[in-house]
C-alpha cells in the first residue's frame, strides 16, 4: 500500500513525514519546482538574499509544530517567554507575558471567552466597547488571525487566547527560524523523507483523481486498491479537484523586506516586536535584513509609506534602501464566523481520499499548527492508525 500525498505545503510534508517515520510507503507530488507551498525561503536576485515569503512567528502552545520540527531535525530557535509590543502613536512598550492580562480582567476574561461567546459573534461585536478595543484587542486580532476585527470569528480568537496566555509558561515561547523558513521545514522534511524511501516530484500538478489513476496534465499515476491519497493543497485547489467543497474567503498578507547597510536591534531586544496603531503589525530582523508584515491587507501596499513608518524604530533616515515587497493575496481564510463553519472535515466522498490544510477545520486559525496538525490527522486516516506521531 503507497499513500499518495499531493502538496508539499507545510501540510504535504507533516503527512508524509509522520507516514515515512512510522515505516509507510509514500509518494510527495507538488505543482511548484520547489517544496513549502506559502512557508517558504527563495534567494531574490535584487537583494542577493535568501528571504520568506514572509515573517511567519511560532509559539511555545504550537506542539505539533515542534514535534514535526523535533523530528525532522529542523533549525529553530525557542525565545524568552515575552512577545514586546510598541505601540506607534503613544511610543509605549509593553510586553505580553504569559499568566498575566494583556489588559484588566475583566477585559481579558470576555475576549477569552468569559462568559460565553456565541459562534456568530464578531470581535467588534464582543469587546468594541472595551477600553482597549483600539490599542490592544483590535490590532491583536489582525495580527493573530489575518482578520479584521469587525468580521473575526471572537469565539477562535477567545480559544487563541486562552491557549495562549492560559497556557503555561511555554505557551507563549515565540520560535525563530535564524536561518529562514526552509532551513526549518522543507528542506529537513525532504531530506527526512528522501532518507525514509519516499519519492518526491515537483512540477506534478493534479489535474483529476480516477478510481485506478491520478492525472498530471498529461501523465498518469496508477493507484493499487488499497493505495490512499492525502490531497493537501490550499482550498481553492482542493475545490478544483473537487467541486462540492466550500468556496472559502481568504486575506492577504503583505511583507517588505529591506536589507539595511547592517544588522540593527529593534525595541524590545527581541528579533521581532508586534507594532500597534500603524499599518504594520510585526517587525522581524535577521541580520542585515529588515522585515515588515502588514496583516489583513486589502490592497498591495506602497513601500514608502511602509517605510516612513518603521524607519526611524531602526535608526534609519527617509530613503528606501534596497526592499522587496511580497504581496501574498490567499495568505490564510478570512476568519469570519460564516468562513469558519464551512471549514469542512478531512474525509471527501471517496473513501481513500482525505484533505489536508490549514483551512480545515481547526481549533486553530490558519496558521502552521493548523497545517500540521491536518497533515497529521490525514496520515492517521490514511493507514488507519489514531496513534500515528512524528517519530525520528
Ligand atoms: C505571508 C504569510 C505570513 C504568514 N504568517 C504566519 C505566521 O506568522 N504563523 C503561522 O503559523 N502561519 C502563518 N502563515 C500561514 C502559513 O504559512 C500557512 O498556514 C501554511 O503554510 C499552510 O500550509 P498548507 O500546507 O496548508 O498549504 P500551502 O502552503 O498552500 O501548500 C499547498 C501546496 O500544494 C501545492 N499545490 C497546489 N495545487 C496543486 C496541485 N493541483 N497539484 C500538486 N500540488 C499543488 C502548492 O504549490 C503548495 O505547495 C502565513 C502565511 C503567509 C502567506
Amino acid at each position: 500500500m503507497v499513500t499518495h500525498v499531493v502538496g508539499a505545503g507545510i501540510a504535504g510534508l507533516a503527512a508524509a513525514v509522520a507516514l515515512a517515520g512510522a515505516g509507510h510507503r509514500v509518494r510527495l507530488f507538488e505543482a511548484a519546482p520547489q517544496a513549502g507551498g506559502r512557508c517558504r525561503s527563495f534567494t531574490d536576485p535584487i537583494l542577493g538574499a535568501t528571504i520568506d515569503n514572509g515573517t511567519h512567528l511560532v509559539l511555545g502552545a504550537n506542539r505539533h509544530t515542534l514535534a514535526l520540527l523535533g523530528a525532522i531535525g529542523g533549525q529553530h530557535r525557542i525565545l524568552a517567554a515575552h512577545l514586546p509590543i510598541l505601540d506607534l502613536v503613544s511610543r509605549r512598550l509593553t510586553e505580553l507575558r504569559p499568566g498575566r492580562p494583556p489588559a484588566g480582567w475583566g477585559e481579558t476574561l470576555r475576549a477569552a471567552g468569559l462568559p460565553w461567546v456565541g459562534q456568530h459573534q464578531t470581535v467588534a461585536q464582543r469587546l468594541g466597547r472595551c477600553r482597549s478595543y483600539g490599542s490592544l484587542w483590535q490590532p491583536l486580532c489582525v495580527s493573530a488571525l489575518n482578520s479584521p476585527a469587525e468580521t473575526a470569528q471572537a469565539a477562535l480568537l477567545a480559544r487563541l487566547l486562552r491557549a495562549l496566555v492560559l497556557g503555561g509558561p511555554q505557551a507563549l515561547r515565540p520560535v525563530i527560524f535564524p536561518d529562514g523558513l526552509s532551513a526549518a521545514f522543507a528542506g529537513p522534511a525532504l531530506s527526512f523523507l528522501r532518507a525514509r524511501g519516499a519519492t518526491v516530484r515537483f512540477g506534478h500538478r493534479l489535474s483529476a483523481i480516477h478510481s485506478d489513476h491520478l492525472s498530471f496534465g498529461d501523465h498518469t499515476i496508477a493507484l493499487a486498491p488499497k493505495d490512499r491519497i492525502i490531497l493537501a493543497l490550499p482550498a481553492d485547489g482542493a475545490r478544483r479537484l473537487i467541486p462540492a467543497l466550500p468556496d472559502l474567503a481568504c486575506q492577504a498578507i503583505a511583507n517588505l523586506h529591506v536589507h539595511l547597510p547592517g544588522p540593527v536591534a529593534l525595541p524590545g531586544g527581541q528579533p521581532f516586536l508586534a507594532l500597534t496603531g500603524g499599518q504594520v503589525q510585526w517587525l522581524a530582523v535577521r541580520g542585515a535584513m529588515l522585515s515588515a508584515t502588514l496583516s489583513a491587507c486589502p490592497a498591495r501596499p506602497d513601500p514608502a509609506t511602509i517605510w516612513a513608518e518603521i524607519a526611524d524604530l531602526c535608526g534609519l533616515g527617509p530613503l528606501l534602501p534596497p526592499h522587496r515587497l511580497i504581496f501574498e493575496r490567499r495568505a490564510t481564510l478570512d476568519h469570519a464566523p460564516a468562513t469558519i463553519a464551512a471549514r469542512p472535515g478531512p474525509r471527501t466522498p471517496w473513501p481513500h481520499c482525505f484533505l489536508a490544510g490549514d483551512w480545515l477545520a481547526s481549533a486553530w486559525p490558519c496558521t502552521i499548527e493548523a497545517a500540521v496538525e491536518s497533515g497529521l490527522t490525514a496520515a492517521r486516516l490514511a493507514v488507519g492508525q489514531d496513534d500515528l506521531l512524528f517519530s525520528c
